[in-house]
């Protein structure tokens, strides 16, 4: 195709020398014009004003509707789909008018199939003639309008994402205009999109707030990467607060210019209470309340930075409840709990406001106390804690008196070391429990001697059994009138290697404390179930071996089971033994050492309670276990007083009433013996008689005088 062929033959020229001339520019226009043509890929269509297809050049004839030839003489309308003939029909007519029209587009058919975009540039054709033609240049934009069609989908997919997600987004440009934010936004703000894009904060928001916004947004352009920030808000949708972790990132521009921030808002208040709630379990006791362990030793390591760098004393304070095992054990674990707590409160009512009181674990509390000048700055906190505890405890609806014991420790005085200092402070406190509890002491060198004792007996009392240091010692019971020997105790001793004879009051203790005492009740129940079976094997009158046995042996299980083996072992008679217990095993009334105590009676035991008017004084639980035996707690006969006086005649009434049997125990005089006599007490031990001695002894006694006659006044020992 030449575009000479579709173009007019100009006029005949009379001067031939510029006809020529004329005629050499005219077909340079020519091949100019034809350059451009196969330059550029576009169609180039002439058309009239009704559309008709009057010539076209293209060098990719494939973008055609139809063949060239076929197009020629028919007009858009036939060639296009009526909607996209009206768009082009409307670009022809505005060109017609305006001289020129760009920018339409139309979908085209193509005959292979395919449906392809162009974008219309239609101009008025120069002419000197009057019919008006139209030149339409038709350009394939198929591969833009695929891509804007990409984008546009992932925009609304982008956009539907950003309206579904929990969290508040917006964009801000430069200035703070917003220029998008979603629905999460107007749920806690209560801004609706429309209210929002085109708004700067200040048009929002009150201006303070408007302030700090546009400043964090500053800051995060400055900072070139997120910024996170959390603040309290109230949610415009339930009226609440809630805490919002805000991370703002710059937009950039294609150029990399920055365009404006990014801000996306997330809802962090059940996260945050989690946190704190992780925090609080990791760090403080969930009972009381108060620092654990672990924050206690982070404070007290604070504490000793301090005292060094203001040259300051501080002092460590270690608290344990008296007897707390016993309120425990008798009278229930949520009793136990309750008695913290109060115990908790006192001593945070009786320290300074800087001072930490944390709990350790059980019934260990612990206190640091900064900035102490003098050490009797101490002593006055201690006496304070004492006090406090001395006022009545109100537990499950009765009154309890409780005591604690503190032990102190001075930093630098005693030592610049965290754990030396408890370590010190803890000596200290089991030094105030043995020197009579509801006390306290400050450490002095020699208590760590005293702990490391302590240790040591732990450890050896573990081995003392399969060492064979255990013996059985035992004390004659004799019948008050007659001074016959009706019975013995078995009464634990421990004869150490090195130590020498270890009393029980101080391993007995250990033994509770460390569990151990099971084992060791184990071995003594049977040594006295053996000796119990040898003493009554040719004896018509029985004589009973009394057993103590610890609340401890009560609570682990199988004790019923293993006391029967035993008697099958040794060939003893339930008869023949009296099964010792203290008040505080009955106080708590549990209905399992009732059946214990049931089953043991059934068995054939007799019952005997142990150091009878020094624990509680609730009664009522006489009537209700099987007691077969008071002993009065030596502290009643040995200092005989009127008041001591009035009690015992009091117990004996009682034992009376209940049909119960009676044993004064520790009796060391005559008048002693003669005043219980008096009173009706049936029997007694006690140094008047005889001291406890080894088996061998006692078999020696009970030979010496066969019929059971003691006599006081020739004793069996000094
Ligand atoms: P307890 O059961 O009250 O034993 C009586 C204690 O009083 C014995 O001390 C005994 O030697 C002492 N005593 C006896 N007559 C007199 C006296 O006239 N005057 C004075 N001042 N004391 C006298 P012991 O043997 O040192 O035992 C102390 C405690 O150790 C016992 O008190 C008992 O609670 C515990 N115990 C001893 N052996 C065992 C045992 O095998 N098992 C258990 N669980 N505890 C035991
Ligand atoms: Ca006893
Ligand atoms: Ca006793």
């Amino acid at each position: 195709m030449t575009l000479s062929q579709s173009f007019p033959e100009p006029a005949v020229i009379v001067d031939i020398a510029e006809h020529k001339q004329t005629e050499r520019e005219l077909k340079k226009a020519l091949e100019f014009a034809e350059g451009i043509i196969t330059a550029i890929p576009d169609v180039l269509f002439e058309v009239d004003e009704d559309g008709r297809y009057l010539q076209v050049w293209t060098r990719n004839p494939e973008l055609l509707a139809h063949q060239k030839e076929m197009l020629l003489g028919r007009t858009v309308n036939d060639v296009l789909a009526p909607d996209q003939a009206a768009i082009a029909m409307e670009a022809l007519r505005a060109a017609g008018k305006e001289g020129v029209a760009y920018g339409r587009c139309i979908c085209v058919s193509l005959p292979n199939g395919e449906t392809r975009w162009f974008e219309l540039s239609v101009a008025k054709r120069p002419s000197a003639d009057s019919a008006t033609t139209l030149l339409a240049l038709s350009r394939d934009i198929t591969e833009r309008k695929q891509a804007e069609e990409a984008i546009n989908s992932v925009r609304i997919q982008l956009l539907s994402v950003l309206q579904t997600m929990p969290d508040m987004v917006w964009v801000k440009d430069t200035d703070g205009v917003y220029l998008l934010c979603n629905h999460a936004y107007e749920r806690l703000t209560g801004k609706t999109e429309a209210d929002v894009v085109g708004k700067t904060d200040f048009d929002l928001f009150e201006t303070e707030r408007a302030r700090t916004f546009r400043e964090s947004d500053k800051a995060a352009i400055e900072a070139g990467g997120i910024l996170v920030s959390e603040e309290w808000v109230v949610s415009r949708e339930n009226g609440q607060s809630v805490l919002l972790e805000t991370r703002k990132v710059p937009v950039l521009a294609p150029g990399g210019e920055v365009a404006g921030v990014l801000g996306v808002s997330r809802d962090v208040t059940e996260l945050n209470a989690s946190r704190q709630k992780i925090h609080q379990m990791a760090f403080y006791d969930p009972l009381t309340s108060l620092p654990n362990r672990s924050l206690f030793n982070d404070r007290l390591r604070q504490m000793i930075t301090s005292a060094v760098s203001r040259g300051q004393r501080a002092g460590v304070m270690l608290i344990d409840i008296d007897h707390f095992k016993v309120v425990n054990d008798t009278m229930g674990h949520p009793v136990g709990d309750e008695l913290l707590c109060q115990a908790a409160a006192r001593l945070n009512a009786s320290v300074r406001d800087y001072d930490t009181v944390a709990r350790l674990g059980g019934d260990e509390f612990a206190i640091l106390l900064p900035d102490i000048s003098q050490g009797d700055g101490l002593g006055r906190i201690a006496n304070n804690i004492l006090e406090k505890f001395r006022e009545r405890f109100l537990l499950d609806g009765q009154e309890v008196f409780i005591s604690c014991s503190v032990g102190i420790a001075l930093y630098p005085d005693d030592s610049a070391d965290a754990n030396d200092l408890v370590k010190y402070a803890d000596s200290a406190m089991y030094l105030a429990k043995r020197s009579g509890r509801s006390n306290f002491r400050f450490y002095s060198k020699d208590l760590t001697a005293s702990a490391e004792e302590r240790m040591r007996l732990e450890s050896e009392l573990r081995r003392a059994i399969e060492r064979g240091e255990l013996e059985l010692h035992y004390q004659p019971k004799v019948l008050l009138t007659s001074g016959a020997m009706i019975g013995c105790e078995a009464l634990l001793r421990w004869r150490h290697p090195e130590m020498g004879m270890i009393p029980p009051a101080r391993f007995i203790p250990v033994a509770e404390d460390t569990g151990l005492i099971v084992e060791l009740g184990q071995w003594v129940l049977r040594e006295a179930c053996q000796t119990a079976a040898e003493f009554n094997a040719d004896s018509d009158s029985p004589h009973k071996v009394a057993v103590n046995l610890s609340v401890k042996q009560f609570q682990s299980p199988g004790l019923v089971r293993s006391i029967a083996e035993i008697l099958d072992e040794t060939g003893c008679r339930s008869e023949w033994v009296e099964i010792e217990i203290t008040e505080s095993l009955l106080l708590d009334q549990k209905d399992e050492t009732l059946e214990m105590l049931s089953e043991l009676r059934s068995m054939g035991f007799s019952i005997a309670i142990d150091d009878f008017g020094t624990g509680y004084s609730a009664l009522n639980y006489l009537a209700r276990f099987p007691i077969d035996t008071l002993k009065i707690d030596r502290s009643f006969i040995n200092s005989v007083d009127r008041r001591n006086e009035e009690l015992v005649k009091a117990i004996l009434s009682i034992a009376r009433c209940l049909g119960q049997n009676v044993v004064a125990e520790g009796v060391e005089t005559a008048e002693q013996a003669a005043f219980l006599a008096a009173n009706g007490c049936g029997s007694a031990q006690g140094f008047l008689y005889s001291k406890a001695v080894p088996k061998a002894e006692i078999i020696a006694i009970r030979l010496r005088s066969p019929a059971g006659d003691l006599n006081p006044r020739e004793r069996l020992c000094g």
